[in-house]
């Protein structure tokens, strides 16, 4: 004996009605990667050291971004520049230890170590996950304006 709801097929129908409804409404997924959501200013992405307008490098070897990094991810070495300031030598993250927490551009006292919104970037051979102070530099020098104007948008919360 059947059911009289499975001659009605009342439970058909209340499933097509839910699928005519949100055949209709607007769609929440967006087609990665040609359609993009917008990002905060504080998205912590790939890491970028800063230079000031003038060509000079914004840090100073204080090892405050290695001595807070959680993950142990960054590793400096210091030494004297050319103008008697303090520079590093040796500036590398290993990308497989960070955990993105950010520690590093909250402790920086004059916004060297930032991390930018870029978030698309792989490796393909050993090795490519250690960012050097060049490559950290490259990137900082090529963004510079967007890491520059998500600062801006950020400061008046901070
Ligand atoms: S984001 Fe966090 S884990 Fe990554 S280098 Fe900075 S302090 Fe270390
Ligand atoms: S990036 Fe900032 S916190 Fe890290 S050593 Fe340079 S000046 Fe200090």
């Amino acid at each position: 004996m059947y059911p009289v709801k499975t001659f009605l097929m009342t439970e058909l129908l209340a499933g097509l009605r839910l699928t005519l409804k949100h055949f209709f409404t607007r769609k929440a997924t967006v087609l990665y990667p040609e359609e993009k959501t917008p990002k905060s200013p504080r998205f912590r992405g790939l890491h970028a050291l800063r230079r000031y307008p003038n060509g000079q490098e914004r840090c100073i070897a204080c090892k405050l971004c290695e001595a807070v990094c959680p993950a142990q991810a960054i590793t400096i070495e210091s030494g004297v520049g050319p103008d008697g300031t303090r520079r590093t030598t040796r500036y590398d993250i290993d990308l497989f230890k960070c955990i993105y927490c950010g520690f590093c551009e909250e402790a920086c006292p004059v916004d060297a170590i930032v991390e930018t919104r870029i978030h698309e970037f792989h490796m393909e051979r050993r090795g490519e996950n250690i960012m050097t102070k060049d490559k950290l530099l490259a990137v900082g020098d090529k963004y510079e304006a967007m890491i520059a104007a998500d600062k801006a948008a950020d400061a008046p919360y901070r």
